[in-house]
């Protein structure tokens, strides 16, 4: 069987690829090339060498696997690119062809399988691991470990700085749960929890709902809800993607409600394209497209809804970094700036290249260390520019790879996501 035919979903036509017209105006906007200036980690010769690869022209060797895996999959050139090539469906499908026909290391393989096949997909088991890791941080043994430098010896210390702080209780807790809008109800929506973000962001979700429901949404959290699979899909794994894409339909279609939520903008990219996961033939498809098409990212609905609770006064210098993943992968740019202006006396000032990511990228930080860290020491500095005390994000990744940019720089500002920012605020 060709390898086209083993990769379910959907796959790049040829059209797809001789859309670029190798003009390189995405390669100032990408930050691989940025960072190396080698047309290699460029946008332009990244698609050049899948055409190859495509052709049979260029086998599929480590060196082709290394420039693919650099790639954060920011989808910056997306957005600058004038022939409209999506360059986001093209390096999923590498990695895709890279996870079926290359052989990593055993110990890569091995791990990969474990994440995307058995911890992502399964709340129970994030839950253990996420119990093991909170017994960690605060038995000690944490700092124990970097006291010791026993971290450093496995080659583990920058990698282990970015771990998330494990919260005392999860948000699993309140799958199922419904919450009553406050007031005259305006909206009926579900919220998608993601799925560490259960055991790391359970504050950043409680916010979520309280400003939702502030603002006249009743806000119900569907049970049977798992990890939204964009983990999975941007490393190529997309068995493991489709399973999880085909449980969240189903999770979500049992109740009539206005829109399907997040605050997660690496999760909003990959729900708002899960027809993309099936072929048009395949029976999850139409259903597929059904649920693409009720997905939004809070901040993009609760402009387009408006804010109607009283917000009081904060009189801040706020900045705002944009997460790829809304700004490239959804076009939303303008909804988390709208939301922050409205809050009486925040003064808002953009940050040089917030466009640019800040290395979070996923688990680029973890897989691609020295590059990520790279990224965010240029972040920082273009943040301390700016003097502002509050840097505002709208995903998860991006708010811990900031923090760690704060400690890291010393730059002694304050990361929050938007709806914390407006949480804040609500009287
Ligand atoms: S901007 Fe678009 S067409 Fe031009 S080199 Fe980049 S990907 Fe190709
Ligand atoms: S997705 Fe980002 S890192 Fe990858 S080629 Fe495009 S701009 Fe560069």
């Amino acid at each position: 069987m060709s390898t086209t035919a083993r990769i379910p979903g959907v796959i790049p036509a040829y059209e797809d690829y001789a859309r670029c017209v190798h003009c390189g105006l995405c390669l100032n906007d990408c930050p691989t090339y940025r960072l190396w200036q080698l047309e290699a980690d460029s946008p332009r010769g990244r698609i050049r060498q899948m055409i190859q690869v495509n052709e049979d022209k260029f086998p599929l060797t480590a060196s082709f696997v290394d420039h693919i895996d650099k790639c954060l999959d920011c989808r910056a050139c997306e957005t600058a690119c004038p022939s409209g090539v999506k360059y986001g469906k093209l390096v999923e499908y590498a990695r895709a062809r890279i996870e079926l026909e290359y052989q990593r290391p055993w110990l890569t393989r091995l791990v990969r399988k474990y994440v995307f096949e058995r911890l992502l997909p399964c709340p129970g088991r994030i839950s253990k691991a996420a119990k093991v890791l909170r017994f960690y941080q605060r038995s000690g043994l944490q700092t124990l470990a970097r006291r010791t430098g026993a971290l450093k010896l496995f080659g583990l210390f920058e990698q282990e700085s970015l771990l998330p702080p494990i919260d005392d209780v999860f948000f699993f807790n309140k799958l199922g749960e419904t919450f009553p809008a406050r007031g005259q109800r305006r909206a009926r929506v579900a919220f998608f929890a993601g799925c560490v973000a259960n055991v790391t962001f359970t504050g950043l979700n409680d916010a979520t709902i309280r400003v939702l429901t502030a603002n006249g949404c009743e806000v119900l959290v569907p049970r049977d809800q798992l990890c939204c699979g964009a983990l999975a899909a941007h490393a190529g794994v997309r068995e493991a993607a489709r399973e999880l894409a085909s449980q969240n339909i189903k999770a979500f279609e049992s109740a009539a409600f206005d829109a399907i939520l997040t605050n997660a903008a690496g999760c909003g990219s990959t729900l708002k394209e899960y027809d993309h996961l099936f072929s048009p033939s395949e029976p999850e498809y139409a259903a597929a497209v059904a649920f693409r098409d009720k997905v939004r990212d809070v901040t993009e609905f609760l402009a387009a809804l408006g804010l109607s609770a009283s917000l009081k006064p904060m009189l801040q210098r706020v900045t705002y970094q944009d997460s790829c993943h809304l700004l490239h992968g959804q076009k939303v740019k303008d909804a988390p700036r709208q939301l922050l202006r409205a809050i009486p006396g925040v003064e808002l000032v953009e940050l040089p290249h917030s466009d640019i990511c800040c290395g979070s990228a996923g688990i680029y930080n973890v897989t691609q260390t020295k590059a990520s860290l790279e990224l965010l020491k240029e972040k920082m500095e273009h943040a301390k520019t700016t003097e502002a005390k509050i840097i505002a994000t709208a995903n998860p990744g991006c708010i811990l790879q900031l923090r760690a940019g704060v400690e890291r720089h010393t730059t002694g500002q304050e990361i929050l996501h938007v709806v914390e920012f407006l949480d804040r605020a609500i009287s």
